[in-house]
């Protein structure tokens, strides 16, 4: 049989279980998974810094083919025809119902573990993305792959570079934008910022292999923050921003305390924006919003 991953308890270990494969429900469909990714949420969770109920069906990355569609599953969120076969990637599920869904605002849905929320012990168990199958949900916009797009760039697309394309989505040609972390989304981050046409694109981040990676994905300037204290990460921050400051600065570390040194980094009127994962640090988190693609802004 067919395995899933599942994270055994806060800290590990990940076990393989093993489940029967099932008929898709109407208007889902079952994929064979190729690649996987590992998000930083994915380790929020498994030190346990989130309260999700264990056994867990871990990841939310993926790309894969499909096995099997479900009754009238015919084609794609953009209208494309869909074969068993075809290479696909579905985005997060939203409930469709709830005041945000309703304005339009799915990246907000209120109903992220509510709704829809699957557990592995259930058919069609393979929910997760660390797993040989997974089965979409029916309000699960499913995307089909372009052809000649590797499946280590299409793996991770659904959360990490969706979540730095909705959160960057405003820049302008010539702006200076600071990315706090090097991860996978600051390094997904970089290069959205420098392909929407960003001057300086300056990356903070303690691991210097992070930041090499950082620099072959578009920016400019990167500042090794090991062993310096906000004051000095400020002043390289300005001496990259002609002196004045960053138009954009995007937290993607997850650490609420890297926050305040964000908008010290700011000119007049620059925007901060701030990876939801953040929220994820403190015993009243409840919601894994990087699943929404949610972002929040503020004015400095
Ligand atoms: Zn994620
Ligand atoms: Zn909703």
């Amino acid at each position: 049989m067919p395995k899933l991953a599942l994270l055994t308890a806060p800290g590990g270990p990940i076990e393989l279980a093993e489940f029967p494969l099932s008929d898709p429900a109407p208007g889902t469909a079952a994929l064979k998974l190729r690649m996987a990714g590992i998000c930083g949420s994915d380790l929020h969770i498994f030190r346990g810094e989130l309260p999700l109920p264990c056994p867990f069906a871990m990841g939310h990355e993926r790309v894969g083919a499909i096995a099997e569609l479900g009754e009238g599953l015919t084609t794609d969120a953009t209208g494309q025809p869909l074969a068993v076969g075809d290479p696909v990637t579905p985005y997060f599920w939203f409930c469709g119902r709830c005041h945000a869904c309703s304005r339009g605002r799915s990246y907000a849905c209120q109903n992220l573990l509510a709704g829809e929320y699957r557990t592995h012990d259930q058919e069609p168990h393979f929910i997760g993305a660390h797993g040989e199958y997974y089965y979409t949900s029916a309000r699960q916009p499913l995307y089909k792959v372009p052809e000649g797009l590797a499946d280590e760039a299409v793996a991770p697309l659904n959360c990490a570079l969706a979540q730095v394309l909705f959160a960057l989505r405003d820049i302008r040609l010539g702006d200076t934008v600071v990315i706090q972390g090097a991860g996978e989304l600051g390094i997904n981050a970089a290069a959205v910022a420098r392909t929407a046409g960003a001057a300086a694109v300056i990356v903070i981040d303690k691991i210097p292999e992070r930041l090499g990676v950082a620099a072959d994905f578009g920016a400019t300037g990167c500042i090794d923050a090991g062993g310096l204290s906000t004051t000095e990460i400020t002043e390289r921050v300005h001496r990259h921003t002609d002196g004045i400051g960053a138009d954009w600065v995007l937290e993607v570390v997850g650490v609420p305390g890297v926050i305040p040194d964000g908008i010290g980094f700011l000119n007049n009127a620059a925007r901060c924006s701030r990876s939801a994962t953040s929220e994820w640090d403190g015993p009243s988190s409840s919601t894994p919003a990087c699943w929404s693609t949610a972002t929040s802004r503020c004015a400095a």
